[in-house]
């Protein structure tokens, strides 16, 4: 999953530009943050994480 560090413009009192790190949707061409992890992939050996608009249906957390 790629890594995006956006630079906000913003100084922080230490002297450094603020820098805000996340991660992107892993749906192919989807350009939105993730905001769910989906679990590891094991073979892949990597976390799939997903926006809010491509959480698979099996994946939304399930009332008991
Ligand atoms: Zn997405």
């Amino acid at each position: 999953m790629p890594l995006v560090t956006i630079k906000t413009g913003f100084r922080l009192p230490d002297g450094k530009e603020e820098t805000l790190t996340q991660y992107l949707c892993d749906w192919p061409g989807c350009p939105n943050a993730a905001v769910h992890v989906l679990g590891s992939i094991r073979e892949l050996r990597a976390l799939a994480v997903v926006c809010e608009e491509h959480l698979p249906p099996r994946q939304r957390p399930k009332t008991r």
